[in-house]
């Protein structure tokens, strides 16, 4: 339990012609949309800054998940990256401003309270929702760095589908749910797949400990640790200790994924707010309110316990109520006029069409599938930027978006292309690609620059223009 401290001194006057906002979320998951969405509601028109890099990606850790079983309303369950979409469009439907972009760094030493963008951006608030959430932790073994994309992965849902994994041996580290989720995940690729567990026990919800112990392509593997990853240009075993005789052994396989557990992205606000001794905020005991006036805390990131997408998105409900009624306490809130009672409906996103011979348009900015590749590679003279994806791949999900935009600003300068690896398996082999999402920029049928994961827009932007490609 945290007393709140006075709110501190004023900021500094250079900050004077700002504008200062009335609360600022720092966070996509179901916290922080969740957040969003009632702050909104609350005409405080806040801004959230989804995290794009730090701290994992936007929309947090149900982007790295399959089927959400468990969350209510859905009964037959919902991809976890769809939930997070569904939770945007709503917080964008009721007037959230998001900022897509890291909050690189917090003052919380003066109010109003003062961030700045990993765009360079100053944002001025005076009050804040912090729902940072987790990262995913790496076990750190021996000749970790040397197998990571080549063997060794934290999100089996984002790289399962590589060629490499396909009818192999593949091992899952871990006994929570992820693990479990992730090994049963893990069967549709591997020929079998090895759960690590580091004691007798396995610390999953019971039904996903049944579904795994019932499962004949699973081995569970207990008492065991994880010494060190052997192989030459790709993961070829892994070396196992037992923990009640201490003898080794060597496991054949070709993936290695972790699961097992996270660690509190609080980073941002170390030595500012009290964190318990795990790096957790410390907030009142079932309230949202954090060492400081004016700050709050929602989600897995004041959570070591619950941990769940429905206890997330509570939090970040009560954290945007507390911080609606803070504001108006200290007369600090500044509603917004909405300029409609009832804001435009979100509607459904339409997914891409795979373009075949019917369908396919030289001149359209993003096509998906292998025909259009072929038809682009041979025949356009642009600049063309080809992303593998694979389904359930959560980061895909937040990278494709961003792909457009850069090719809408380009104006048709550059086109973009979509393959699906688990449709388009050959192509994938081909292009050597290792885990999704894999961009490849090509021109003139020679392949510039390749990128793995999540990147900024502006990289890829840079990259397109410094090939000089004229305007069409
Ligand atoms: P957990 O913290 O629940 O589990 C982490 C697991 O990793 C534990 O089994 C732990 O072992 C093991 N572990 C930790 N460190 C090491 C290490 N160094 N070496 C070997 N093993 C290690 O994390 P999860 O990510 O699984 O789950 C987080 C939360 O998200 C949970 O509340 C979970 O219920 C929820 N979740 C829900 C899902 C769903 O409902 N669909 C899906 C995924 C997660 P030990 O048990 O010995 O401590």
């Amino acid at each position: 339990m945290v007393a709140s401290a006075p709110l501190p001194g004023s900021s500094d006057a250079s900050l004077a012609e700002t504008p200062i906002e009335n609360l600022v979320i720092v966070g996509s998951g179901p916290a922080g949309y969740t957040a969003a969405i009632y702050a909104a509601r609350a005409n405080l028109a806040p801004l959230l800054i989804t995290g794009f890099q730090r701290g994992g990606i936007p929309g947090g850790q149900l982007m790295t998940t399959t089927h959400v079983e468990n969350y209510p309303g859905f009964p037959d369950g919902i991809l976890g990256p769809e939930l997070m979409d569904r939770c945007k469009a709503q917080a964008l439907r009721w007037g959230t401003k998001l900022v897509e972009a890291d909050a690189e760094s917090l003052d919380l030493s003066a109010h109003p309270y003062r961030l700045v963008t990993s765009e360079g951006e100053t944002i001025v608030t005076h009050a804040v929702i912090l729902a940072t959430g987790a990262s995913a932790n790496r076990l750190g073994i021996n000749q970790e760095e040397r197998f990571w994309s080549r063997g060794i992965s934290a999100c089996a849902i984002c790289d399962g589908a590589t060629p490499q994994f396909r009818k192999e041996q593949l091992a899952v580290v871990g006994g929570g749910d992820s693990a479990c989720e992730e090994a049963v995940y893990l069967t549709k690729y591997g020929s079998q797949v090895h759960l690590i567990v580091r004691s007798d026990t396995l610390r999953a919800s019971a039904a996903m400990a049944d579904r795994v112990l019932a499962n004949p392509a699973i081995r569970v593997h207990w008492n065991r640790e994880v010494l060190e990853a052997l192989g030459e240009d790709w993961l070829r075993a892994i070396r196992l200790r037992d923990r009640s005789t201490g003898a080794t052994e060597e496991l054949d396989v070709r993936g290695l994924f972790y699961a097992i557990g996270h660690t509190p992205n609080t980073d941002l606000v170390k030595g500012q707010l009290e964190l318990d001794e795990r790096g957790y905020l410390v907030t009142r005991t079932g309230r949202p309110e954090t060492s400081l006036e004016g700050v709050f805390a929602a989600g897995d990131v004041a959570d070591s316990e619950w941990r769940q997408g429905i206890t997330a998105a509570g939090s970040g409900c009560q954290a945007a109520l507390a911080a609606e009624r803070w504001l108006s306490h200290h007369q600090l809130a500044r509603p917004v006029e909405r300029q409609s009672i009832e804001p435009e409906l979100a509607g459904e996103t339409q997914p891409t069409a795979t373009s075949d011979a019917d369908n396919f348009d030289a001149a359209t900015l993003w096509q998906k599938g292998g025909y259009a590749l072929r038809k682009l590679y041979h025949d356009s003279n642009k600049p063309l930027l080809v992303v593998y994806t694979s389904p359930s791949c959560g980061p895909c999900h937040v990278l494709k978006p961003q792909l457009k935009r850069v090719l809408n600003e380009l104006e048709g300068r550059a086109l973009g292309v979509e393959i699906d690896i688990e449709a388009d398996q050959e192509i994938a082999q081909q292009a050597g690609v290792t885990g999704t999402p894999t961009v490849q920029l090509f021109f003139n049928k020679e392949l510039q620059q390749q990128w793995q994961g999540v990147k900024q827009r502006s990289e890829f932007k840079t990259a397109i223009e410094a090939l000089g490609a004229p305007r069409p």
